[in-house]
C-alpha cells in the first residue's frame, strides 16, 4: 500500500525505526502530545512553537502538565526542566525551523539539556525538511543530530511539495502507541493516495538530488543579499522563510496586497500570529525561482515598502 511505502520512506529518510502520516502536520501535532504524555509527566514547548503543537499540548491528558520555556532560551529551559525534575516523564518540543521568525532551534543544547534531565526531545521540522541539512534531511541532520533526536513530526505540504499531508517519525514503540491510540489517526481521514505517492516521490527525489536543498539555500541567501542591498533587513535566518517585519498590521496588510497587485504573493502576518506591533510579510524563495525572479521580486518589495514609508525592518 502507497501509504505504508511512504511510511517505510520516511522513516528511512529521518533514520527513524518506524513512521505514521497523517492527513496534515496539525493532525500529526493534535495526535502526539495526547499519547506520549501520560500520567503525571510534563511536555516543555518553546514559546514561539507552532499552533498546532500549542494544541497538542493542550489536548494531553488532565493529569499531565505542560509548560513553556522563553524562546530559544537554554537557560529557561533547564529551569523548567529543574522545576519539573520529579516527573515521570519529560518531554521538550520545539520547532526546527521557527515559522515566523526563520530561525533555527538550538538543538544542540536542547538534545544536551534533554540527555542530562532524562527527557524526550521531539522537534517539528515542517519548514527545515528538504531545505536545511546538508541532504535536505531538515534542522536535526543540519546539527548532525538524526540518531539524537526521539521523534520527529513534519508536514509534507511545505519544501515536500504534496500540498498535504504529515507525518510523526520515531521508535517503534511509539508509532505503534499513535497507531492504536491517536485520535486524528483513528477518527479521521489518512492522506489522500495521490498525495502519498506525489509525497514519496518528492522524498525520493530529493534522496537522488541531495543538492536541491543547497541550491534552495542558496537562493534565499541570494534574496536575503538583495534585500539588503536595496535597504530592506529581513530577519537574519538560514531557511527558506525570509520574513521582513513592518510593524503596523494595517501598513503590513496593505504592502501585502500592493504586492500582489505588482504580481508577488507574500502573505502579511499580524497579532495574534505575531506579537502586537510586530507584523511582518513573510517571503518564502522556492526551488523554482530564478536568479532574475529574486531579483525582480527584491526590486518590488524595496519599491512597495518605499511607497508605503515602510522601514523594512530597520528600526
Ligand atoms: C506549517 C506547519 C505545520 C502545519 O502543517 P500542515 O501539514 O499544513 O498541517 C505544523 N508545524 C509547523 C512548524 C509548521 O510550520
Amino acid at each position: 500500500m502507497i501509504h505504508e511505502q511512504l511510511e517505510r520512506k520516511i522513516a528511512e529518510f529521518l533514520h527513524a525505526e518506524s513512521a505514521i502520516t497523517y492527513s496534515s502536520c496539525w493532525s500529526a501535532n493534535t495526535g502526539l502530545f495526547p499519547v506520549l504524555a501520560g500520567a503525571g509527566d510534563v511536555v516543555i514547548s518553546d514559546a514561539l512553537n507552532h499552533a498546532s503543537i500549542i494544541d497538542g499540548c493542550r489536548a494531553i491528558a488532565k493529569d499531565a502538565v505542560r509548560d513553556i520555556y522563553r524562546h530559544a532560551d537554554m537557560a529557561d529551559l533547564a529551569r523548567v526542566l529543574d522545576k519539573h525534575a520529579d516527573k515521570p516523564g519529560k518531554i521538550i518540543v520545539t520547532d526546527g525551523v521557527f515559522s515566523m521568525e526563520g530561525d533555527l532551534a538550538p538543538l544542540p543544547d536542547i538534545v544536551r539539556l534533554a540527555k542530562s534531565h532524562n527527557a524526550l526531545v521531539v522537534v517539528d521540522d515542517s519548514h527545515g525538511v528538504g531545505v536545511v541539512g546538508p541532504s535536505g534531511r531538515g534542522t536535526v541532520e543540519h546539527y548532525g543530530l538524526l540518531e539524537r533526536v526521539d521523534i520527529h513530526t513534519g508536514t509534507l505540504g511545505k519544501a515536500l511539495g504534496g500540498g498535504a499531508g504529515g507525518y510523526v517519525a520515531g521508535p517503534r514503540v511509539v508509532i505503534d502507541s499513535l497507531i492504536q491510540r491517536s485520535r486524528p489517526h483513528l477518527f479521521s481521514n489518512a492522506v489522500p493516495p495521490s498525495v502519498a505517492a506525489a509525497a514519496l516521490e518528492a522524498i525520493r527525489i530529493l534522496e537522488k538530488e541531495p543538492e536541491r536543498a543547497g541550491t534552495l539555500r542558496a537562493k534565499a541567501e541570494l534574496f536575503r543579499k538583495t534585500l539588503k542591498s536595496k535597504g530592506i533587513a529581513p530577519l537574519e535566518g538560514e531557511g527558506a522563510i525570509v520574513p521582513v517585519v513592518v510593524g503596523e498590521s494595517v501598513k503590513s496588510k496593505a504592502i501585502s496586497q500592493d504586492l500582489l497587485a505588482g504580481g508577488l504573493l507574500a502573505t502579511s502576518f499580524s497579532f495574534p500570529v505575531v506579537p502586537e506591533g510586530a507584523a511582518r510579510i513573510r517571503f518564502q524563495v522556492s526551488q523554482s525561482h530564478s536568479e532574475a525572479d529574486l531579483n525582480w521580486a527584491a526590486q518590488l518589495i524595496a519599491d512597495t515598502f518605499h511607497k508605503h514609508g515602510a522601514t523594512g525592518g530597520h528600526a
